[in-house]
């Protein structure tokens, strides 16, 4: 069927995208891959081509477009090719949301033509050694020093991608304990300088995939944080990770999509060329199954998928509806693409084949920006439940 998702300007900027990841990243992209990160010199390329600064508005150095869907476009063009930009979709569509939302003028000045440049990368850290599922459960503390010129931040956080190489991280900690009749109240957001003294990046993860984007412990003992560095209102955060968590679940649904439909063009393109038993792989009965039962699951997703970005550009994706999108399109990605593998062979188990990054890669997704069982419970609940 075809798409009619996006405009003319999203498909011409695809063919830039997909010239820029040709040149710049294929190439590179096994290094990249030994190293455990894209260098950070790639950020800055990125934030030349203008990446960075699509939906950031022309008075800080973007393009001030409002529609998520150059984003998502990005996405598919990376599944499509087998990689990734690193860890700089934290960056864009994890962190920017925020700050456009909520930062004070004077912050926008200060922070944006940086963050669009890429001289400035951002991470977001909400997930804890002991929560995640569970983020009122949170345990960094951010104290207002006496004379209320800055916060005393104190605690540790986890599996924080992009951690290693940010230069601001936005940390969720507790301004206020929970009440009684709130225990999601209290809790603030610090955009916080990792310069800062007493801000310590410890282990970087090794992950069973995503091998390109740095995932990292991050530890403040007594980290001075200036009061102008606290991200809209003391207290109010929960709301905003409410609000922004949606459009997080529905980049890693477009992303589950694109590496399902990437996963089976991989296999067209292998059992055309492997030969067993003297005939190819593609002309047994099986494979051509298997591939048509994928070929229709995909387009279940992209289904799903294009009705969800529609709704997010008109502003009416609920949390409920990113979730349905995530949780259908990760499952079922998670299925077709095993399928994949499958009509690969052992060759489906070597890393040298996209294949098995892809199947590594998408784990995750069952997992990140709130896990299955997560969605779940948020679907059940606007059902009634
Ligand atoms: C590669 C990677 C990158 C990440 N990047 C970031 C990042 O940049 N920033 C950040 O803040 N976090 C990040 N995370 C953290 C991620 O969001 C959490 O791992 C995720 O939310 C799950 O939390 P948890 O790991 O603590 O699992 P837990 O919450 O401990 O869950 C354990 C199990 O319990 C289940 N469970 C939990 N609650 C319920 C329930 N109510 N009902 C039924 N079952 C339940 C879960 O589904 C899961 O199966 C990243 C994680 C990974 C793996």
């Amino acid at each position: 069927m075809r798409r009619t998702v996006y405009s003319e300007d999203h498909e011409a900027f695809r063919e830039t995208i997909r010239d820029f990841i040709a040149a710049e990243v294929v190439p590179v992209y096994d290094e990249w891959r030994e190293a455990g990160a894209a260098p950070r010199d790639f950020y800055k390329k990125l934030g030349e081509l203008g990446v960075f600064g699509i939906e950031v508005p022309e008075e800080y150095g973007g393009a001030g477009e409002s529609s998520f869907k150059f984003q998502a476009v990005i996405t598919e063009e990376c599944a499509r090719a087998g990689v990734s930009f690193g860890g700089s979709s934290v960056h864009t569509a994890l962190c920017l949301p925020y700050l456009l939302k909520y930062a004070t003028e004077e912050q926008k000045r200060r922070w944006l033509p940086s963050f669009v440049s890429g001289d400035m990368m951002t991470a977001i850290a909400m997930t804890e050694p002991g929560t995640g599922s569970d983020l009122a459960g949170m345990k960094t503390t951010a104290r207002l020093s006496e004379d209320g010129t800055h916060y005393v931040l104190n605690g540790a956080k986890t599996f924080i991608t992009g951690g290693v190489q940010a230069d601001r991280v936005l940390v969720c900690a507790r301004t206020a304990p929970p009440t009684p009749e709130d225990r999601r109240a209290g809790i603030s957001i610090l955009v916080v300088d990792t310069a800062s003294e007493g801000y310590a990046v410890g282990r970087k993860l090794e992950k069973l995939g995503l091998k390109t984007s740095d995932t990292a412990e991050l530890s403040f003992t007594d980290v001075k944080v200036p009061v102008e560095d606290l991200l809209g209102e003391e207290g109010k955060a929960f709301g905003y990770l409410g609000q922004n968590l949606p459009q997080e679940r529905l980049g890693i649904a477009v992303a589950a999509y694109a590496q399902a439909a990437a996963a089976i063009r991989f296999a067209q393109e292998y059992v055309r060329d492997r030969t067993v038993f003297g005939a190819s792989v593609a002309s047994f009965q099986n494979t051509k199954f298997v591939l048509a039962d994928c070929k229709s699951e995909v387009d279940a997703m992209e289904a799903v998928v294009d009705r969800a970005l529609d709704a997010h550009d008109a502003g009416e994706l609920t949390a409920a509806d990113a979730a349905s999108a995530k949780l259908f399109t990760t499952e079922r990605a998670a299925v077709v693409i095993d399928k994949c593998l499958q009509l690969h062979g052992g060759y489906g188990y070597m890393m040298e084949y996209p294949i098995a990054r892809l199947y590594a890669d998408t784990r995750v997704s069952r997992i990140y920006g709130g896990t299955s069982e997560v969605m779940r419970s948020i679907v059940a609940k606007s059902m009634g439940l």
